[in-house]
């Protein structure tokens, strides 16, 4: 299903995602999002989370709020 409206760009080129469509793709306020560009056309997708050391995604833990890789985990610890 295809779920459209309309959304005006303000001065500073910013848009508010309306309430319903953040619901929808379960996005929360800090989240971080990936915009695609393909033509005239943005995809907007919930970024995945990557380990702030290596870029690795999955196998993740949340450290001091961020996310880290088992692997570097395993580096930092030996440090
Ligand atoms: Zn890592």
């Amino acid at each position: 299903m295809i779920y459209t409206c309309y959304k005006k760009l303000d001065e500073l080129g910013r848009i508010v995602l309306p309430k319903d469509i953040r619901e929808k793709i379960a996005v929360t306020p800090g989240e971080m999002l990936k915009l695609d560009v393909e033509g005239d056309r943005i995809v907007i997708t919930k970024a995945e989370k990557n380990c702030i050391f290596c870029g690795k995604t999955g196998d993740l833990r949340t450290l001091e709020g961020k996310s880290v890789c088992k692997n570097c985990i395993k580096k930092l610890n030996q440090a």
